[in-house]
């Protein structure tokens, strides 16, 4: 006789992780609307248009070590050749002559090649007697050689739009003497907390209420996305204060997000709310922790309504919300997700409907690198969330886990 199922096994209603993703992205467009900002400021954002390279890098052909230039027809044979040193050349001081045959030039690493020379032959295995130095031949030319345009080629494309510009982009567009670039504007994004028993910070708890975590928890994580943030408070389950706070979301962000209220059975108001404003499907996940989620429009903003347990917020916030962000934001393409396997410290009880997403905890040891399970796994208990490194996931299909075995870990790193 089989064992009746636990509650937490899903039933065939629930929408798949990959499908809800999918269902996501695809009906989302980017924002329109950019902006010229100075390179500095361009930390962070996403390119509007493509930056073309106004000159070659590097801007002439140069030196890649210390050494000699020389022309490569004068070392043909296998025998050391002395050659005449008739002057240097140094980075931003070039050599004004050129180099005929029987010459050499000293030369500096990053200074621009002499006229004449096709060679750059390093000092280690050149012997220098007063003006002579002896060269033991042949040498390729173009050795030690570093050609105008190789990093970057005038007229091409140096960085393409959607690119979102980190450190190395800001020194890349500078390489190219560019002062300003085109970057998306912002992503606008209201978000609010929604339940009668959830108390603002900054006074004492009445008897039943719990402080709003969850606004907090966003304004870190769409922060580190560089949204501008228009933080709306925490709305009590009634009808006309949370039909003025949709109203007023909707006309001034491109993305609401909400936490709390989207569960069934509740005396929640919201659900009701937001189909009634809006086109909004209610989804009943295969996740866990984070079962249910609304998603769609109210008016010409992007609705996603989470869960209000606090782990929950987080969850379905980095599997759904976040990539939803970044492609409205102009981000192309998505960069890959950040999961790898690696060995399971400990057993872990899971029936096979649902996919979890467990608070872990990498460790590194003299066995290489694993994961444990990082604290108690409430849907509520962020004290976890916060000891964790990563996400231990665990695929709809997968059941218990035995010591040993490979897990997929998703680190926060870059998430949170
Ligand atoms: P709900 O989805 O509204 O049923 O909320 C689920 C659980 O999460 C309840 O225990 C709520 O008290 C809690 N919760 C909802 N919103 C928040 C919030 N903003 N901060 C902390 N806990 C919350
Ligand atoms: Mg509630």
């Amino acid at each position: 006789m089989s064992s009746p199922p636990r509650p937490d096994a899903a039933p065939p209603s629930h929408l798949a992780c990959t499908a809800a993703r999918r269902a996501i992205l695809d009906q989302l467009q980017p924002i329109t609307g950019w902006e010229r900002v100075a390179v500095r400021s361009a930390l962070g954002r996403i390119l509007a248009q493509d930056v073309i390279a106004p000159c070659n890098v590097p801007a002439h052909d140069n030196s890649a070590m210390d050494g000699y230039a020389v022309r490569a027809g004068d070392l043909a044979g296998e025998a050391e050749t002395g050659l005449r040193v008739v002057g240097s050349a140094f980075a931003g001081r070039p050599f004004s002559g050129s180099v005929v045959a029987g010459q050499a030039v000293r030369i500096m690493t990053g200074a621009a090649i002499p006229t004449g020379a096709d060679v750059i032959v390093e000092q280690e295995i050149c012997r220098r007697e007063g003006e002579q130095v002896f060269i033991r031949g042949p040498l390729q030319r173009g050795r030690n050689l570093r050609r105008a345009g190789e990093d970057l080629a005038e007229g091409g494309v140096a960085l393409p739009a959607g690119t979102r510009c980190g450190p190395a982009e800001l020194g890349l567009v500078a390489s190219l003497g560019i002062a300003e670039v085109a970057v998306r504007r912002r992503l606008r994004v209201a978000f609010f907390s929604t339940g009668d028993e959830i108390a603002s910070i900054g006074r004492p708890l009445a008897p039943g209420e719990v402080y709003d975590s969850n606004r907090y928890t966003l304004f870190g994580a769409l922060s580190r996305l560089d949204c501008e943030l228009l933080d709306m408070g925490v709305i009590a389950d009634d009808p006309a204060a949370l039909e003025a706070a949709f109203r007023d979301a909707a006309q001034a962000a491109d993305v609401i997000i909400t936490s709390g209220g989207v569960s069934v059975g509740e005396a929640d108001f919201i659900r009701e709310m937001m189909a009634r404003m809006g086109e909004v499907a209610f989804w009943k996940l295969a996740i866990k922790p984070g079962r249910p989620m609304a998603f769609g429009r109210i008016g010409d903003a992007v609705l996603f309504g989470l869960p209000g347990n606090p782990v929950a917020v987080l969850v379905t916030f980095y599997q759904f919300v976040q990539d939803a962000l970044l492609t409205l934001a102009g981000v192309d393409p998505l960069p890959p997700p950040n999961l790898f396997t690696v060995p399971c410290t400990q057993a872990i009880r899971k029936r096979p409907g649902r996919r979890e997403f467990l608070r872990g905890r990498l460790v590194r040891d003299a066995e290489g690198v694993r994961v444990s399970v990082a604290g108690a796994q409430g849907s509520g208990v962020l004290r976890s969330m916060s000891e964790a490194d990563c996400f231990i996931v665990l695929a709809e299909d997968c059941g218990d886990v035995a010591p040993g075995d490979g897990v997929l870990v998703q680190p926060f790193d870059g998430l949170i």
